[in-house]
């Protein structure tokens, strides 16, 4: 949040994580200490607006429904008009990029449940290739008996798939649905063509591994708007080009580890993940809770793949790549 040069208000913040609990497709579980890695659920409509507030004091201009149509030569025609401009900053989200490839994307499913079987500290993720291919559910509490209940996979109907994953948990009430595409593919070739500035999920700037783009699609939006500011000051393109390659020397290596551990996991099938979590040790997963970093993960997601005496079938699968990644 520092990074991202927000300073979160009262009503922004939900809820503080203490633990995160793996389950298998077994159902056997281990959980992780989360307080080293000062994890924080935000009410996501409460955090838009705090930002568009902060942008707004800063001299924007803002227009809800309001869509992009068409980008003419010097600007862009609206469902409100023309707007002239020298920039475009294309931060349609992941609906930009489904036009350009859809095998990038998953459907993902969430719903904000009451139930009493939340635990309000503790996050879940449940892995099970066939019910969620290539992806997870999870359990994120925002209160007390309050959650944001949710599932991606390749393939699924989420909305289905979600009310089963719901119903075996227990009784509960759904409060709101939300039904959304995710990209897992890693950023697009090009960040700046021409005049157009491409930012955010628009860009594939959400982690390969979880979809999760606040912190690295939002840094993308902060080095472009500083990009921006100096080409307009110098008249200078390259000044342009500096945000794709400020971004990448932040985040580019562990995307690409990230997009090499999505790669290894989705060849593991249940049986195989039932193994790994059948190896795993309560000092790897120290090591994990004091070591890990939410946003830099793929040291973590290494070392449960590379836990000593792990399953030698998952070794034999994953091979001369787990060895790249653990390198
Ligand atoms: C179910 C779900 C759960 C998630 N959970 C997390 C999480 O826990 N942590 C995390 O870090 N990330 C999470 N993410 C990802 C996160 O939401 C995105 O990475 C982030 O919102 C990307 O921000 P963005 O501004 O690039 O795009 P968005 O937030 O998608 O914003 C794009 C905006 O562009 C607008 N738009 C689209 N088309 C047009 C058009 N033609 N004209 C004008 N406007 C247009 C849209 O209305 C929208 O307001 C989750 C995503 C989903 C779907």
């Amino acid at each position: 949040m520092d990074d991202l040069g927000i300073i979160p208000m009262r009503a922004t913040l939900d809820n503080k994580v203490r633990t995160a609990r793996m389950i298998a497709p077994s159902g056997k579980s281990f959980t992780l200490d989360a307080r080293p890695q000062q994890v924080i659920v935000l009410d996501r409509r409460e955090f838009d607006k705090q930002i568009a507030h902060q942008a707004k004091v800063n001299g924007a201009e803002i227009r809800v429904r309001s869509s992009l149509r068409e980008i003419t030569k010097d600007g862009v025609k609206t469902s409100d008009g023309d707007i002239k401009c020298k920039i475009i900053v294309d931060a349609r989200g992941v609906s930009s990029l489904i036009h350009k490839d859809r095998t990038g994307t998953l459907q993902s499913a969430q719903y904000e449940v009451y139930a009493d079987w939340i635990d309000k500290e503790q996050v879940e993720v449940y892995l099970d290739q066939e019910k969620y291919p290539g992806f997870f559910a999870w359990i994120i509490p925002t209160r007390r008996d309050e959650a944001k209940v949710g599932v991606a996979g390749k393939g699924i109907n989420p909305a289905l798939v979600l009310e089963d994953f719901l119903k075996q948990k227990g009784n509960y009430s759904t409060v709101r649905k939300i039904f959304a595409p995710i990209w897992v593919k890693g950023p697009i070739k090009e960040f700046v063509t021409r005049n157009i500035v491409t930012v955010g999920d628009a860009a594939g700037q959400a982690k390969p591994t979880t979809a999760g783009g606040i912190y690295s699609s939002g840094l993308g939006g902060i080095l472009a708007g500083n990009a921006i500011s100096k080409f307009l000051e110098s008249g200078k393109k390259e000044e342009l080009q500096k945000y794709q390659k400020e971004w990448s020397e932040k985040f580019g290596k562990e995307f690409e580890q990230m997009l090499l551990a999505r790669s290894l996991l989705e060849r593991l099938d249940n049986k195989s993940i039932n193994g790994l979590f059948e190896s795993i040790t309560p000092q790897v997963l120290e090591e994990i809770s004091k070591e890990g970093s939410f946003d830099f993960h793929t040291v973590s997601v290494a070392k449960l793949l590379g836990v000593k005496g792990s399953v030698k079938a998952i070794q034999a699968i994953l091979g001369n790549e787990l060895r790249r990644l653990l390198s």
